[in-house]
Formats: structure tokens, C-alpha cells, sequence
């Protein structure tokens, strides 16, 4: 194997050292901590996982967090006057739903109800379209960590090649959007892409999100590029990235694994947003 793995959990880790040193100074200043609510609807085992490791990094990191379990039966109204309330309490921060929802609720419109300034996921269309202009807001975690792992590496953008698989709002758009901001020449793939390996070749910067286990091989990386590995994909032999990850460590130059790579990062860019989204509220 060529490639050096990018340490995901480590760099993740340093992330969360300095909000926990940012918290200490905001708390210092302001008699008081940011404070995280999360909101699940229904019972989905990963959501629970999820969003108790988010609990978990708040306390961590000196922070509060809050929860709203809701049953299953929710309806979108009931949901909506909930992301209401929190986005006029002046003692919550960050307001984080956890998707999925259960089907009788438009996650769409749930996520458009949530206070911008309190949007600490950066899916708010005002967040999303205040990224489209390259102005200040709250941007996704998982594209943010993706950035801040390709910073740690010490990566060179500006005028390098990024090709980005997955064009979703959660990460194939945002990312791109960074990488553009970050002067690189992006091209972004999906499920219509002809020649998808070929296309992928050309990136001195690979970002794969495409949600489909092992979807790109040796032959859809250029040699020496970057490869960071968003996909977080439950397979019989475990979690797999999009990448596969033995045959593409053998001609990239780094390499993220799957778990250990980007997962640590949406966690650590969660807390980075809602010490933002604290210190951003007057
Ligand atoms: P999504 O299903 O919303 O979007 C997938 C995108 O990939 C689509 O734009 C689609 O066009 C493209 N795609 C699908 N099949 C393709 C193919 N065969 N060739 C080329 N493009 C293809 O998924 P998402 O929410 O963007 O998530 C993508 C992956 O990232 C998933 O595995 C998800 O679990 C993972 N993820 C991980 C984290 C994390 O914290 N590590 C966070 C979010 C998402």
C-alpha cells in the first residue's frame, strides 16, 4: 500500500480540543455555555446512535445538550411547532433534527422552519443559498470536515483538479461549493455520469459520496491524488466506504478510511457550528 491514511479520528480530535478551549473562553466571557437541541421523531436505532454521540462530544467539550425524543405518530405540525419554540428560546444555540423522519413529515419543510442562525447542520436553504454566494453561515458538518481534513493534510487547492461524486444537499453540493470557494477546478458526478472512472482519474482531489459500497476502484484514481471517503455504507462485512479501499490505497497519495476517516469530522464540525452559532447570537 502507497497511500498514507488520513487520520480522521485523530485530526477529529484536535478539532474537539480546541472547541472545548473556545467554550472555556466563550463561557468565561459570557456566564454561560452553548446549548445543543436535538430532535429525534420514531425510534430509528442509527438516529438514537447518532445523536448520543453528539451528546456525548457536547459534555465532552464542556457544552449543554438537550433532547426531544418524539414518538413515531408525530405529525409535521406538531414538529414544526416544536423547531418554532426552539428557534425563539434565547437559551438554545444550535437546533439539530435528525433525519430521517418518518414518512407522514416533509423533512424539506421541517428543516426550512429552523432559525438560520440556529441551523447548526448548514441545511437551512438560507445557510445553503448564503454558501451558493460564497457569503458567511453555518455550512453542513460532513462537507466542513471533508475541508478540514484536506486542510490537515496540507492539501493545495487552489487550481487543483476536485472531483466530487454525489451531488446531494447533505454533501455532494456543499462540498463542491467549498472546494470552489477553495479555488480548486471542480467537477462534480452522479448516478448519470458516463465513464464515471475516467472522469474520477482526472482529480488530484477525489471526494466519493455516492452511498454505494466499493463503487470506485484502483482505476478511478489518479495516481498520488487525495481520496476522502464520505460514504458510510452497512454491509454484511461491516461498514464500507464508496471507496474500495485496498485496491485505491495502491495508487492514491492519501487516502481516508471508512469507518476512522470522515465520520470522526461531522461530529467534531457539529460543535465547531454550534460554538458559531453561540457566539454569533447577540
Ligand atoms: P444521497 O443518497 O442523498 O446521494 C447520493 C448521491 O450519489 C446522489 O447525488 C447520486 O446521484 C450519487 N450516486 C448514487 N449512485 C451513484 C453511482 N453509481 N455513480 C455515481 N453517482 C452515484 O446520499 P448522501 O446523503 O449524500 O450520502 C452519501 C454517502 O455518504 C452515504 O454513504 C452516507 O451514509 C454517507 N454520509 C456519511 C456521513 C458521515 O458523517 N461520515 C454524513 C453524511 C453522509
Amino acid at each position: 500500500m502507497a497511500a498514507r491514511v488520513i487520520d480522521g479520528k485523530a485530526v477529529g480530535a484536535a478539532v474537539r480540543a480546541r472547541v472545548a478551549e473556545e467554550v472555556a473562553a466563550y463561557e468565561a466571557e459570557r456566564g454561560r455555555t452553548p446549548l445543543l437541541v436535538t430532535v429525534i421523531v420514531g425510534d430509528d436505532p442509527a438516529s438514537e446512535i447518532y445523536v448520543r454521540n453528539k451528546h456525548r462530544a457536547c459534555e465532552e467539550a464542556g457544552m449543554r445538550s438537550a433532547h426531544h425524543g418524539l414518538p413515531a405518530g408525530t405529525s409535521e405540525n406538531e414538529l414544526l411547532e416544536l423547531v418554532g419554540e426552539l428557534g425563539v428560546d434565547r437559551d438554545v444555540d444550535g437546533i439539530l433534527v435528525q433525519l430521517p423522519v418518518p414518512d407522514q413529515i416533509d423533512p424539506d419543510r421541517v428543516v426550512a422552519a429552523i432559525d438560520p442562525a440556529k441551523d447548526v447542520d448548514g441545511l437551512t436553504p438560507v445557510n445553503a443559498g448564503l454558501l451558493a454566494h460564497g457569503m458567511p453561515g453555518l455550512v453542513p458538518c460532513t462537507p466542513a470536515g471533508v475541508m478540514e481534513l484536506l486542510r490537515h493534510e496540507g492539501i493545495e487547492l487552489e487550481g487543483a483538479e476536485a472531483v466530487v461524486v454525489g451531488r446531494s444537499k447533505l454533501v455532494g453540493v456543499p462540498v463542491s461549493r467549498l472546494l470552489l470557494a477553495a479555488n480548486a477546478t471542480v467537477t462534480m458526478c452522479h448516478s448519470r455520469t458516463r465513464d464515471l472512472a475516467e472522469v474520477c482519474r482526472r482529480g488530484d482531489v477525489l471526494v466519493a459520496a455516492a452511498g454505494v459500497p466499493g463503487l470506485l476502484g484502483a482505476d478511478a484514481v489518479k495516481p498520488g491524488a487525495v481520496v476522502i471517503d464520505v460514504g458510510t455504507n452497512r454491509t454484511d462485512d461491516g461498514l464500507r466506504g464508496d471507496v474500495d479501499f485496498e485496491a485505491a490505497a495502491g495508487v492514491a497519495g492519501a487516502i481516508s478510511p471508512v469507518p476512522g476517516g470522515v465520520g470522526p469530522m461531522t461530529i467534531a464540525m457539529l460543535l465547531v457550528n454550534t460554538v458559531a452559532a453561540a457566539r454569533a447570537r447577540v
